[in-house]
């Protein structure tokens, strides 16, 4: 085995839901395992599926990964409008009626090679999957800023996503928190929707790169207000009005008017369950090939966990096809005695740390 996989700084493992261990535990085989059921895992088991494969998406919760937390959707290809878990049910549906089988309520606790070549996936009730190749499809997590409203006005004022929600903000005054290249990068995409949009950083300089600074200091729908926190998300009806803001260094609190909230103060990639050195960005994405292997040979990664350009469900459903195509190569070089296909040179992508 080799060095111990070392994901960057506050990189969370997973949410831990309280399942006992079992008294006594048992060993699955599979050809396949793939960890999490968001629309990448899902779309993985319904190629698996489609493939013979003998497969299971092992999900931590219930299948949908982010599309529970997305209220609409209207940039999946075919859906001019369409619920998020309305979209998360179809893709089950969809996945299961093609030979996925996916296990909720079974958080992934570790991936790990061993000396023999196969993986060994262990859950939390200390069962153990072994499967020469793993596709890790965990997703990753939106850091949140942990004020009251936050979660009440989720997606009902308060966003993560610039390109998903930024057309429901036609002609709003708005706001974007963090002061890194995709607060500063997401505030000027959203002008092109927002009559007006703050730009609210706890610092008085950003750390985004200079060119995208300039872009925001030459943007005069942008107004930054620096030194300044989020205490809390207020609304009425149901929807967002307005932030209570605080100035860091005068303590000095006020009321910004703002019909919705794009909180950009970093996201972090579930890869705390795997073991030993694999390839990864600097925020801590897993880097793969054309074929969405990674540096660990049999271990592929799809979805929101990859270091990428964007994030989105069609990228997310891309990978995974081109991730449960790339295994069925694999699969059958290693049952034919073939060398298997070994991931080339890593290129190292850096994707920008957020603020
Ligand atoms: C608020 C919000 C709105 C969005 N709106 C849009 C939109 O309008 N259009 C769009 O295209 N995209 C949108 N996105 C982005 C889109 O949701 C993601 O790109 C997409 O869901 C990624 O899919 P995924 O399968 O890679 O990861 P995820 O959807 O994150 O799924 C990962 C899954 O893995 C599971 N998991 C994680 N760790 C473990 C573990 N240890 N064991 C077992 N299971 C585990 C999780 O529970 C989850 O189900 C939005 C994202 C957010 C946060």
């Amino acid at each position: 085995m080799g060095r111990e996989y070392h994901p960057p700084p506050g990189v969370p493992s997973f949410h831990r839901f309280h399942i006992p261990r079992s008294e006594s535990v048992a060993t699955h085989e599979f050809e396949v395992v793939i960890v999490g059921a968001g629309p990448s895992g899902m779309c993985a088991g319904l190629y698996a599926g489609r493939s013979m494969l003998k497969s299971v998406v092992l999900e931590r919760g219930f299948p949908g990964g982010e599309l529970l937390n997305t209220e609409v959707i209207e940039d999946y290809i075919g859906f001019e409008h369409v619920l998020g878990h309305e979209l998360a049910s179809k893709f089950q549906a969809h996945a299961e009626k093609f030979g996925a089988e996916i296990r909720t309520s079974t958080p992934v606790e570790s991936v790990t090679k061993r000396d023999d070549g196969l993986f060994e996936t262990v859950v939390e009730s200390g069962d153990v999957y072994l499967s020469p190749t793993v596709i890790v499809t965990a997703g990753g997590t939106p850091v949140k800023l942990d004020v009251p409203g936050e979660i009440e006005y989720a997606g009902k004022g308060v966003s993560y996503c610039a390109i998903c929600d930024g057309a429901f903000y036609k002609g709003h005054t708005i706001m974007v928190v963090g002061g890194g290249d995709a607060a500063c990068e997401e505030a000027d995409f959203l002008t092109r929707y927002a009559e007006k949009v703050y730009l609210v950083h706890r610092r008085d300089s950003f750390r985004a790169s200079k060119i995208v600074q300039q872009r925001v200091f030459a943007n005069p729908k942008i107004e930054v207000i620096w030194d300044t926190v989020v205490d809390e998300i207020v609304g009425a009806g149901g929807l967002m009005t307005h932030a209570r803001i605080r100035h860091a260094k005068t303590g000095v609190a006020s009321d910004l008017i703002a019909t919705g909230i794009f909180i950009f103060v970093g996201f972090k990639p579930n890869t705390g369950i795997l073991r030993g050195h694999i390839e990864h960005d600097s925020a801590g994405y897993l880097i793969t090939d054309a074929n969405m292997q990674t540096s660990v040979p049999g271990l592929f990664a799809a979805g929101d966990v990859r270091a990428q350009l964007t994030r989105q469900v069609t990228t997310a459903v891309g990978d995974a096809t081109t991730a449960a195509i790339g295994v069925e190569k694999y699969l059958t070089a290693r049952k034919n005695g073939q060398p298997l296909p070994v991931p080339p040179p890593m290129l190292v992508s850096a994707t920008s740390v957020q603020v």
